[in-house]
């Protein structure tokens, strides 16, 4: 933990004084991340909605470090935790989705990729039914371009708004966007406050279907009432993360509490009460492990985020240098 909330707080005095928006100092993030790991942000900022988190920006100096978090299902926080100010985008302020048109939905930047999916399927929008498994919040989707079964974020997108570190408004296309594999390259302290994404017309039973295909498969293949972030690592060119984990003999691995899922072994879990030290070091010697094996050097989709705990840095590859 970092603990150092209150004074932050205070030092920033009447800057924060107008805002609606909810800081809570010294906010554990085991409680709002899927993995329920790490350490704790100096402070925690829920804006009330668009014009409070604009105006919280301006308010807060630059030399304030600031991140923005989802839902926390693609997140390993770090056990020292995490400097300055975590963003939480409100679901009151930023969780609604409703159709626009025909093929058109609005969603607020904390809506539940699920419920783009559901309203999605009210209104007959096709195209949506990936949502329906991804359990992040659109926010998130926009910046990892979200993406299963075949569909990815990007080919939703029609624009995004955002606040840059200044707290000012852009609109961005979906060539602004810059889109690659789990990758968008927008600079990393905008944060996505809303998007209109765009499908095709469908019959709400042939939707029905793929969401529920979607459900199915995921009970079958992923451990999705665990504690974990997902795929850990993304997938090499011309091969699956998994494999290489399974060739070099990582299923099951196990680091302290943090497990390579037996059952997909590219999901990495917090089987009780794992550490974010545990984790991250597993996930590096998965790294070492499969680089030795077949050569192929495994990047990590999970975001890691904050400071490691004195005398617990974990070096990339546990250090090798192959
Ligand atoms: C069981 C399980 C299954 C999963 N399956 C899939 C899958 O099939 N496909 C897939 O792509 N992912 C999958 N994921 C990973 C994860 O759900 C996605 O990456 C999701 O889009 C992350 O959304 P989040 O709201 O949880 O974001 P977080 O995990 O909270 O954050 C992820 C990143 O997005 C950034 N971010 C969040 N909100 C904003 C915002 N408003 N503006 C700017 N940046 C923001 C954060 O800074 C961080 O860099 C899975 C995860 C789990 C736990």
């Amino acid at each position: 933990m970092t603990g150092g909330g209150e004074a932050l707080v205070a030092k920033l005095g009447d800057r924060l004084a107008g805002l609606r928006g909810r800081i809570t100092p010294n906010a554990e993030m085991d409680k709002i991340t899927w993995f329920r790991a790490g350490g704790m942000a100096d402070a925690l900022f829920q804006p009330a909605d668009e014009e409070d988190l604009a105006a919280f920006l301006k308010a807060v100096p630059r030399d304030i470090p600031l991140m923005v978090v989802g839902i926390g299902s693609n997140l390993l926080v770090r056990d020292g935790g995490i400097p300055g100010f975590v963003i939480r985008l409100s679901a009151k302020g930023f969780g609604e989705a409703r159709a626009l048109s025909d093929t058109r939905i609005q969603a607020g930047a904390a809506t539940p990729d699920k419920r783009v999916a559901a309203a999605a399927l009210e209104a007959g929008i096709g195209g949506f039914h990936f949502y329906h498994g991804i359990p992040g919040a659109i926010g998130g989707a926009l910046r990892m371009n979200a993406g299963a079964n075949g569909v990815e974020t990007r080919e939703r997108v029609v624009e995004v708004r955002a606040l840059d570190r200044e707290g000012r408004l852009h609109v961005l296309s979906n060539a602004d966007m810059g889109y690659a594999y789990r990758h968008s390259s927008v600079p990393a302290d905008f944060i996505f406050t809303s998007a209109v994404l765009e499908g095709y017309g469908q019959d709400r039973e042939t939707i029905r279907a793929a969401m529920d295909g979607v459900q199915h498969h995921r009970e079958t293949v992923q451990p999705i009432r665990e504690k974990t972030g997902g795929s850990t690592f993304k997938n090499p060119e011309g091969t699956s993360a998994w494999k290489e984990i399974d060739k070099a003999g990582c299923r099951g691995l196990m680091v302290g509490g943090a497990q390579m899922s037996p059952m997909h072994c590219n999901f990495m879990i917090n089987t009780g009460a794992a550490t974010g030290y545990e984790l991250e070091y597993l996930g590096e010697t998965v790294r070492a492990r499969v680089l030795e094996n077949s050569g192929i050097r495994l990047h990590w989709e999970i975001k890691r985020i904050g400071d490691f705990r004195p005398g617990h840095e974990v070096q990339e590859f546990l250090g090798q240098l192959l």
